[in-house]
């Protein structure tokens, strides 16, 4: 038989589905892969069973329905002061996920060099690769995960078509600082680079912070693209929505490529989106609020544990400096002992490089109902404490 395409056929399924997979094999609780466990708000879902019955269930536009195409333009005045004409610079996506595949497709030529940040969420280094692009990766470490200035300034070149930043950033819990995105901005404009932005989680910031997209920043916002997901924003992770707003120019190929992947996304999940995005302040405040609330619960619960739990400035994540706690040589061990013998699935951070990962990191989902944190955290207090616990050491 002939070949298939290698990077798909090397790469192994990702490391959510993975451990997913594990915590319900094992009776787990599942602190891997990121997802809340109480679904969205009730009037969003009744919106989107209503708009199903009512119809039409056709296609609708490539482009999304224009209400939600709107919902996003107004979205993005409200938050961030940022006009944006509804009509050609918004594309609606199956999910941030084909949105990054849109983009990548979209924008990038063969041989483009497209700088990216590690740890990086796990589609980015396969998509840019199959794209035809060449990654130049440039690395933010712990504990604080603060960008090496001098390290992305290396990172351009005159083959750099565009940086790929995710910010607020999945696993580090990093909200970029006024700096460093100043910095990012301004070796754009000096290359001539594009930027798309990951920011799923802009939502989900914590402690009085405000997400700052890239895009608003001086300069910016003829070169920038900016993604949204309504998994995260209305925490129904299922529904796959996401949303792209940027230049006409740039939106136009990503919608070219977006035509081809999926066409569309299911109108009445857009119709409730739209309706969403419309809530009051009350609600935005109260999804970080609570999402605070549990970080600072499940924070307290494994720094008492031992784990040397890093700071989380935004999204549903804490990662975890496991040395000391003998729970193997790797992060890999350490989250296959977790999910097999202690009942809790987490996530190794290694998953999140493209090579030379760290080994002593793991990530833990936290936007779970307060008793879950709790069996989660007893489970892993009697594993620490058991007799397999000691035989390990
Ligand atoms: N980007 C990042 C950084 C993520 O963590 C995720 C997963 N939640 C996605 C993109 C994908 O989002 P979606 O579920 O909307 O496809
Ligand atoms: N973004 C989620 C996470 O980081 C997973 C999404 C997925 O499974 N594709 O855990």
């Amino acid at each position: 038989m002939k070949t298939t395409n290698p990077i798909f056929t090397r790469i192994e399924t990702t490391i959510f589905e993975t451990m997913s997979q594990l915590a319900m094999a094992n009776g787990a609780v599942n602190l891997g892969q990121g997802f809340p466990d109480v679904d969205g708000p009730q009037d969003i879902l009744e919106k989107a069973s209503q708009s199903l019955l009512d119809g039409p269930n056709q296609y609708p536009p490539m482009l999304g329905v224009p209400e939600l195409r709107q919902a996003v333009a107004d979205a993005n005045k409200r938050f961030y002061g940022l006009d944006i004409d509804w009509q050609s610079e918004v594309v609606v996506t199956s999910g941030a996920t084909e949105a990054l595949a849109a983009c990548l497709m979209g924008l990038i030529e063969l041989g483009d060099e497209v700088i990216l940040i590690e740890p990086l969420y796990d589609s980015y280094l396969p998509m840019v690769k199959r794209v035809g692009g060449i990654a130049k990766r440039v690395r933010v470490n712990p504990p604080d995960w603060s960008l090496d200035a001098e390290a992305l300034k290396r990172a351009f070149s005159e083959n750099t078509k565009a940086i790929l930043i995710n910010n607020p950033m999945n696993p580090t819990a990093k909200v970029f600082s006024d700096e460093e995105l100043e910095l990012i901005a301004n070796l754009c404009k000096t290359h001539d680079v594009y930027a798309i932005c990951d920011e799923v989680y802009e939502h989900l910031v914590f402690d009085g912070r405000k997400h700052r997209p890239l895009m608003s920043l001086e300069g910016m916002r003829d070169r920038t693209v900016r993604i949204g997901s309504a998994g995260k924003t209305f925490s129904l992770t299922g529904w796959k929505v996401g949303y792209v707003t940027g230049p006409a120019h740039m939106i136009t190929p990503i919608s070219k490529a977006h035509q081809f992947v999926t066409f569309t996304t299911p109108p009445n999940l857009q119709k409730a989106v739209a309706f969403g995005l419309a809530k009051d302040d009350a609600y935005y405040l109260g999804l970080a609020s609570d999402l605070a609330a549990k970080r600072d619960r499940m924070a307290a619960g494994l720094t008492a544990l031992g784990f040397g739990v890093l700071p989380c400035e935004a999204t549903y994540f804490l990662t975890c400096d496991i040395s000391g706690l003998n729970l193997g040589e790797t992060d890999v061990e350490a989250c296959h002992r977790l999910v097999t013998e202690a009942g809790v699935a987490a996530v190794p951070v290694s998953a999140f490089y493209g090579s030379d990962a760290p080994e002593e990191l793991i990530r833990f989902c936290f936007c779970k109902r307060d008793e879950v944190i709790q069996d989660a955290l007893d489970r892993l207090s009697a594993y620490l404490s058991s007799p397999a616990a000691s035989a390990r050491i």
